[in-house]
């Protein structure tokens, strides 16, 4: 049996850039078929029917045709553009960041329906008024990491397997996650983590974003929590998310919250 030439998916905009005069590349997170790079014609066009359903930050229905390089943009119809997010910088800057990581983490054309999920939840979340901003970036980076193999190992010492107990514990991202003071290695970056950040972050790892959005944590807490995963995500992927100056400077101008450059 052929492959039929059309297809019809559910997917949310990553990003997007020009291609010739009036056309442009789509990269899409897909519900059924993970990230995929596709052409759409005419989108630079003013007229361009198809241009408004493929912002950046849009979920939207999709049909393609099967390309010999690209695939094709035939149709598409936005079911959620998430305006409340474009309006408001720091959850803007958030979703911005949290877009640049699940379009590091994915591959193109593998898979990931509970990515899909958790990246779709996190973006219905920042589009809430009254949500809180830092423990919906703090939930999405632990569970986006998680489905793609990069858990932090939260509970026993990465060297010695030994149980972290109360009083003994430090992380170590060149490690994956936690280790014990008899294990440290000097030549390493690692950090005290309090307790209070160590069970959050296993609270997070274990729950889903509603139960998390109901907790409530300090702002000394809440630093920590914010250089942790900062400096576990650079170690994990090798690099600095681009958009995690942006997510700065945005909080820093709105004087609410601090976030650490470390
Ligand atoms: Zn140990």
């Amino acid at each position: 049996m052929s492959t039929p030439r059309l297809y019809n998916t559910e997917g949310l905009v990553l990003r997007s850039y020009p291609l010739g005069e009036t056309d442009r590349i789509i990269t899409v997170f897909t519900k059924t078929a993970g990230k995929l790079r596709v052409a759409a014609r005419g989108l630079r066009k003013p007229n361009s029917k198809l241009a408004g359903h493929l912002e950046p930050l849009t979920c939207t229905n999709l049909t393609v045709s099967r390309g010999r390089t690209l695939d094709v943009v035939t149709g598409a119809e936005s079911r959620e553009s998430f305006y409340f997010i474009k309006t408001d910088l720091p959850r803007l800057s958030s979703a911005i960041y949290l877009t640049e990581l699940v379009d590091t983490i994915n591959p193109l054309e593998s898979p990931n329906p509970y990515g899909y999920s958790i990246y779709l939840k996190g973006l219905c979340a920042l589009e809430e008024e009254s949500s809180n901003v830092q423990l919906i970036l703090h939930y999405m980076e632990m569970h986006l990491l998680i489905q793609a193999g990069y858990s932090p190992e939260l509970h026993q010492c990465t060297e010695c397997q030994g149980k972290i107990v109360e009083g003994n514990h430090y992380f170590d991202p060149s490690h994956g996650g936690v280790i014990c003071k008899a294990c440290i290695n000097h030549q390493t970056n690692f950090r005290p983590v309090s307790i209070g950040a160590l069970k959050v972050l296993r609270f997070f790892a274990k729950s889903t974003l509603k139960d998390s959005l109901l907790l409530k944590i300090t702002q000394p807490l809440q630093f920590e929590l914010r250089s942790l995963m900062d400096a576990y995500i650079r170690y994990t992927l090798d690099r600095e998310m681009l958009s995690k100056a942006f997510v700065r400077s945005v909080s820093k101008l709105e004087g609410t919250v601090h976030v650490p450059t470390t």
